[in-house]
């Protein structure tokens, strides 16, 4: 018998949400830690990219929620700024029939004023990078004592990122009889250590990964002999004609080289490393969620935590050192259902680090053939790859905070206001403060015009082209 939300005693409210939502079952994790956390227990649980973990600790924290109390109850602690957005967002997914719910977003790398006003103002969930949060609270910014769960997102990256220290004095902060919920994807020592002293009596909860639960993901290596690397990389976008592809290199020097020769060919790519600048990188991400660049190459730095979702295809352009850096960045793919592909680049087959991976997944990689692709140039190539999508994006000074939703920027641009088709318009995607939409490449400049011209929510934004 599968188990079904309906049993797992959440609210009506929320169970209502994951219907909407098309979730029909509760993921493994979410069966086991959902009733754990409703009944108040303290959880370290196993939990990889795409498992569903977000929701199995922001359910229940939402359900635990006093609406009418505008203080701090939750507090969710994430090893990145991109993590913290992606939880930001899923949580206000879940919580939209939460009204007056307010979610705070604390992280470095932006101004802290605006953050510090926000927590004045009353907050029921904060969700942050260790350092800013450490620094709020030590300024006295950030009100603690009503805290009554605490949730390390990603614990075994904190430690990897050295943020071991910050967590602990977060901790020493939120009072004693708070609930603590600790989620990893690994359990090195030093989890287990941190586990046994600030949640004791915790509950452990392991998910077998059986093929089943896994995401459905479709392991390749490709050879590429005495031939060039880049060409090598061309075959592998080429042999998927995937939407959208994200490609990883171990150093950032391979991801500028790349970048740029990809670009040199026409290509829709952009660089995601760990020199580009907050705003600069949130821009990216979201031209890259709403298709207006096709192929994303990234660090693993960079790639912590970077907030985008079931993509079709994942590139190792390097095969990474580890192991478990592996497994993280092919979570990227086949994510909720739909299935993916991850392609690893090596000179031959016998590539070791590929092997321990084998090893360590218990997955075998095969091999792919690309020899329909081999008969063509690398010009050649990247001539057909260029024949991307054409979607541009537009950046709108407004946002959530403004009351912009999606629906006024949709009926500002088509309709009598803006005369474009519907058809033009692609994703759009509301943040705190600003708003991207994405449309087609052939009505960008009428787009932006009419944005600049016309109001929104009777109010007149700015409206940018972004691109590279
Ligand atoms: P996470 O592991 O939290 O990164 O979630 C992976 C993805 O699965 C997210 O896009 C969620 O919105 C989605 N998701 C979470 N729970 C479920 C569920 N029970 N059924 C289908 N999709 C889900």
């Amino acid at each position: 018998m599968q188990t079904s939300f309906e049993e797992l005693q959440l609210s009506p409210a929320l169970t209502a949400v994951v219907q909407d939502l098309g979730y029909t079952q509760p993921t493994p994790i979410q069966i086991e830690a959902i009733p754990a956390l409703l009944a108040g227990r303290n959880i370290i649980g196993q939990s990889q990219t795409g498992s569903g973990k977000t929701a199995a600790f922001a359910l229940p924290v939402l359900q635990g929620i006093e609406l009418e109390r505008c203080e701090l109850q939750a507090l969710v602690i994430c090893p990145t700024r991109e993590l913290t957005a992606q939880v930001g967002r899923e949580m206000r997914k879940l919580g939209r029939k939460h009204r007056g719910l307010q979610v705070l977003e604390l992280v470095g790398g932006q101004l802290s004023r605006p953050q510090r006003d926000s927590l004045e103002r009353g907050a029921h969930i904060a969700i942050g990078t260790p350092g800013r949060l450490l620094d709020l609270l030590e300024r006295g910014f950030m009100k603690p004592e009503s805290i009554k769960t605490v949730v390390l997102d990603e614990a075994d990256r904190m430690l990897d990122m050295g943020f071991d220290d910050d967590v602990h004095k977060i901790i020493s902060y939120l009072p004693e009889n708070r609930q603590t919920a600790l989620f990893s994807a690994t359990f090195p020592r030093g989890i287990e250590a941190m586990s046994r002293e600030i949640q004791p009596d915790a509950q452990r909860i392991t998910i077998e990964t059986s093929d089943k639960d896994l995401a459905d993901i479709r392991e390749l290596k490709l050879c590429y002999g005495s031939d060039d690397k880049i060409l090598a990389l061309c075959w592998a976008l080429q042999s998927q004609s995937a939407e959208s592809a994200l490609v990883f290199c171990n150093q950032k020097t391979t991801v500028r080289e790349i970048t740029e020769e990809l670009s040199r060919g026409g290509i829709s790519v952009d660089r995601f490393d760990g020199d580009l600048e907050q705003f600069n990188r949130d821009q990216v991400l979201a031209r890259f969620r709403n298709h207006s660049v096709r192929v994303l190459i990234a660090t693993d730095v960079a790639g912590r935590g970077l907030d985008v979702e079931g993509l079709d295809l994942v590139i190792n352009y390097d095969v990474p050192e580890q192991a478990e850096t592996y497994v993280h960045r092919i979570g990227r793919t086949g994510r909720a259902g739909a299935t993916g592909v991850a392609i690893s680049i090596v000179r031959d087959e016998t590539d070791r680090d590929l092997e321990d991976i084998e090893e360590f997944t218990g997955q075998t990689i095969a091999i792919l053939d690309h020899s329909a692709s081999k008969s063509s140039t690398l010009a050649e190539l990247l001539k057909q790859l260029a024949e991307g999508p054409k979607m541009e994006t537009i950046l709108i000074s407004g946002g959530r905070k403004d009351k912009v939703r999606k629906g006024d920027i949709l009926g500002a641009l088509t309709g009598d206001a803006g005369g474009l088709d519907g058809k033009d318009i692609g994703k759009i995607e509301i943040q705190e403060k600003l708003s991207y939409v994405a449309v087609s490449r052939a009505t960008i400049s009428d787009a932006v015009s009419c944005l600049n011209v016309g109001r929104i929510k009777g109010k007149r934004f700015r409206a940018t082209h972004v691109g590279r």
